[in-house]
């Protein structure tokens, strides 16, 4: 992307061997592809293969990854005065958030080049993501992730997968380096970060899900909590494919949502710039967009103007509460992350961004078990009973109240 050069397809090339950019990868299927034939298929990622990156004889690994629900929020809709609100519940795939969607893919091309050992560096997602794949290719895996601000479920998924965990002092961009570092020094080892182009082309499946389920047209807008920006710009691709063969007939526009204290991207568009304002000390309580240097950055800019989209940021007080909205209104958990989303809608519906009659999916990108903690802190009305007959009664006074 940065240079111009260009490669056959190779899954070493991770990124630009001349430069050092990112990679972005094109797709030429030797069928075009059609709805009536992917309909046929077995849902979810491989449904669309002939867009995907395979090898013929390899045979992909996978956890059943895809195919999550679109699912209508009626209540919240009403609420933010929309007329056809969903959320597209990543949640529910295998490890709990989108980033199986683009592992399938990528552990599958790793196994075949039988690397020696898959590594990445994670907020929490792709490391239990990995894990769980390279369990399934019989691959090793090393996971770098920051020290005492991953969340727990995302951490006890690595251990209990069997990953070697390496925690560091410091935020996902320490742990990005030290991976790219000794990636440089030991190419035997496989990194599975988002600058991995191939992993990409599987999160791009969400992009085809959403337009089937829709009926064969995207809709409106497509809102997206960004970190490292990989997700956004994989989805932007994955819509774009659709129009180049005739599978929609228009385009949706990007919203990306960064949390206020990690949002390099969002406080550039705010500014009108065309590079990131760069963080060094991100913070935020949505620990997987909790980056200040999102790697993917050319991308995400790209896929938010070539779309007519907006970057927009949230405070975490409007990500727990939307994080609360979604539960108790919907009753769908989330990770505060994912929250993201809704916040940031709520903002754009709240600045006329977006309009009353558009269509609105929201990518709802990892389960609310992943950090219980942060479900705690929603609060709830609880009781101790110290005996069954207090227990009666305090269930009979509040069935009363
Ligand atoms: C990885 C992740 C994100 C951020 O996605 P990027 O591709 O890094 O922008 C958002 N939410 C959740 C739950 C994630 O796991
Ligand atoms: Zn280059």
């Amino acid at each position: 992307m940065s240079c111009g050069r260009k490669y056959p397809p190779h899954p070493r090339l991770t990124r630009c061997p001349s430069c050092g950019g990112l990679l972005d990868v094109k797709v030429h299927p030797r069928e075009p592809p059609s709805w009536r034939i992917w309909e046929q298929r077995k849902s979810g990622v491989w449904r669309y293969w002939e867009l995907l990156p395979a090898i013929s004889g390899v045979k992909p690994v996978t956890l059943g990854e895809g195919a999550t629900p679109l699912v209508e929020l009626e209540r919240i809709g009403r609420m933010l005065g929309l007329k056809r609100l969903y959320a597209k519940n990543e949640g529910q795939n295998p490890t709990g958030s989108f980033k199986d969607r683009g592992m399938t893919v990528a552990v599958t091309l790793a196994k075949a080049i039988k690397a020696r050992a898959l590594i990445v560096a994670s907020t929490g997602n792709t490391a239990a993501s990995v894990s769980a794949y390279a369990a399934r290719a019989g691959l090793r895996r090393i996971v770098v992730v920051p020290r005492r601000k991953t969340a727990l479920g995302k951490l006890a998924q690595s251990v209990l997968y069997g990953a070697d965990i390496v925690e560091i002092e410091g935020s996902f961009d320490a742990a990005l380096k030290a991976v790219m570092t000794a990636v440089e020094e030991d190419p035997r080892l496989y990194p599975l970060n988002s600058f991995n182009p191939w992993r990409l082309e599987g999160q791009k499946t969400l992009a085809y899900e959403v337009a089937e389920a829709l009926g064969g047209e995207p809709p409106d807008w497509v809102v997206v909590p960004v970190g490292n920006a990989g997700n956004i710009s994989a989805i932007w691709k994955g819509f774009k494919e659709l129009y180049r063969y005739g599978l929609i007939t228009r385009l949706p526009r990007m919203a990306g949502v960064q949390a206020e204290r990690a949002a390099p991207l969002a406080r550039a568009w705010q500014k009108g710039l065309d590079e990131p304002l760069f963080v060094d000390k991100p913070e935020t309580r949505a620990t997987a967009i909790r980056i200040g240097h999102p790697v993917n950055w050319p991308k995400a800019m790209k896929a938010v103007k070539e779309s007519n989209g907006v970057f927009t940021m949230v405070s975490d007080e409007e990500i727990m509460k939307a994080q609360a909205m979604l539960a108790r209104l919907e009753g769908i958990a989330v990770e505060p992350a994912s929250a993201a989303s809704l916040a940031g809608l709520a903002r754009l519906v709240e600045d006329g961004v977006i309009a009353p009659d558009e269509t609105v999916v929201i990518v709802l990108t990892g389960h609310g078990l992943k950090d219980p903690q942060a479900m705690l802190e929603a609060g709830a009305r609880r009781y101790i009973a110290g005996s069954p007959e207090e227990a009666v009664k305090i269930v009979l006074g509040l069935a009363e109240s």
